[in-house]
């Protein structure tokens, strides 16, 4: 195991050059790779030798930046898709399948949300959303015969809450299923939910990964922790022979830190064909060789500016697990003792209206439907993602019209609290 601490594992970690190899990360820009005799070739076909053949399914360049990510998640395997989406759709249905259940946090991400609530849902496979904030009782109310797989955010996009990583890891083990966790928000850098119980996590490298608003990607990483035989019942995918393998069964034949990654790369991949481009693993390699010197600036000038806002008297409240009165400081401080993200979100007392007025105002922070990038942006959720939404209904969906998200980026921070200050005093007119 990889022993050294994240900084260095975001810097070296994934990739070791031989005797004059490329310094950096090579990129493979090639669709198909050659070899000698079909015999060669076959091997690779039957999983009984590991190579590549079509980057359809992997490809050396995402290999070795995934191997980073898994080094900095401390699991065991690793793989890289073509979004964050991709990388939830991918955890979920490597265990899930028509009949299946899912037991999710409400207070996640509106895409994984739409993925699960309706998409999957077409597909056959049943949800039941719960707070993550539910009493145990209501926890364990929520699983059936047929839940296959708990899900959650470690801080959840746009809300701001805070996962109880530990409870929801206890309550999916009891029930003989893992728990799968998106750590997109804090990064490894801040918090590595496997740690605290999780079994899967995963990824959107499109947020603070990359970090510079360049490649849209995911990741999904097995921390090799769960046990599958010991539930083969529940998971025959893994456990039971893989006909569109010749028969090979997951778990026997790469064992519990290899068979979920291998069978998601061996057969989603090869059937969904979802995999990043070997160019935007490269840019997300730049990205992590700076995470760790990145998301303590990010988490700097967050705090800073929930902090002003907070002070501010033209603000209604402020959500940031940073400050001592937000809901989930004491669960955010036991998870991510170093600070959680650079995202902050605040309700201006003059609702929508005035949202209109500050927003515009802004000079340093764009207008963006983006979050986690080195430059400060924002979005005010009831005129652009939830626009179709009346009054009521954002009232309901917990996304007051007045709601602003603003990500704080790598500037200097009185720059952006004086940004914020001028188009506060431009609301006030
Ligand atoms: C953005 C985001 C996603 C979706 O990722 P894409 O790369 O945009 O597909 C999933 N989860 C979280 C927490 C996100 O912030």
């Amino acid at each position: 195991m990889n022993t050294q601490k994240i900084g260095t594992k975001c810097v070296q970690a994934g990739y070791t050059p031989g005797n004059g190899e490329p310094r950096q990360i090579p990129i493979v820009q090639s669709t198909t790779f050659r070899y000698e005799t079909s015999e060669d070739m076959g091997k690779l076909f039957d999983l009984e030798a590991s190579g590549y053949f079509y980057s359809r399914l992997q490809n050396p360049t995402n290999d070795l930046v995934a191997a980073k990510i898994a080094a900095l998640e401390g699991g065991t395997a690793a793989m890289l898709t073509s979004s964050g989406q991709a990388a939830n759709f991918l955890a979920l249905f490597n265990i899930c399948e028509a009949g299946s259940h899912i037991v999710s946090s409400s207070s996640i991400y509106g895409g994984t949300f739409n993925l699960i609530s309706v998409t999957m849902a077409k597909m056959g496979i049943e949800s039941t959303f719960v707070s993550p904030d539910c009493s145990d009782e209501e926890l364990a109310a929520a699983f059936r015969d047929n839940t296959r797989a708990v899900f959650g955010e470690t801080i959840a996009n746009p809300a701001l809450t805070v996962l109880d990583i530990e409870r929801f890891a206890k309550a999916a083990h009891a029930h003989g299923v893992p728990l799968i966790v998106d750590n997109t928000f804090p990064t490894p850098a801040n918090c590595r939910p496997i740690e605290w119980g999780a079994d899967i996590v995963t990824h959107s490298t499109t947020k603070y990964m990359d970090g510079h608003g360049v490649a849209v990607g995911g990741a999904i990483v097995d921390s090799g922790n769960f046990d599958w035989m010991a539930h083969a019942d529940k998971f025959p995918g893994l456990c039971t022979p893989d006909e569109s393998y010749h028969g090979i069964t997951y778990a026997e034949k790469f064992g519990q830190g290899g068979a979920f990654i291998t069978k998601a790369t061996s057969q989603l991949m090869r059937d969904l064909g979802c995999i990043q481009s070997p160019q935007n693993a490269f840019y997300l390699n730049l990205g992590l060789e700076s995470l760790h010197v990145r998301m303590p600036r990010h988490v700097e000038n967050g705090q800073a500016v929930a902090e002003f806002l907070a002070g501010h008297k033209l603000v209604k409240s402020v959500n940031y697990p940073g400050l001592p009165s937000d809901k989930y400081y004491e669960r955010a401080q036991k998870y991510m003792p170093n600070g959680g993200c650079g995202v902050v979100s605040f309700e201006l007392k003059g609702g929508k209206a005035a949202a209109e007025i500050f927003m515009k105002n802004l000079k340093l922070a764009a207008i963006e439907t983006h979050v986690a990038d080195a430059r400060t942006c924002c979005l005010n959720p009831a005129t652009s993602t939830h626009r179709q939404m009346t009054e009521q209904q954002l009232i309901e969906a917990g996304v007051p019209a007045g709601l602003v998200r603003i990500s704080c980026g790598l500037e200097d921070k009185e720059d952006l609290i004086a940004d914020l200050k001028q188009a506060l005093d431009a609301v006030q007119g």
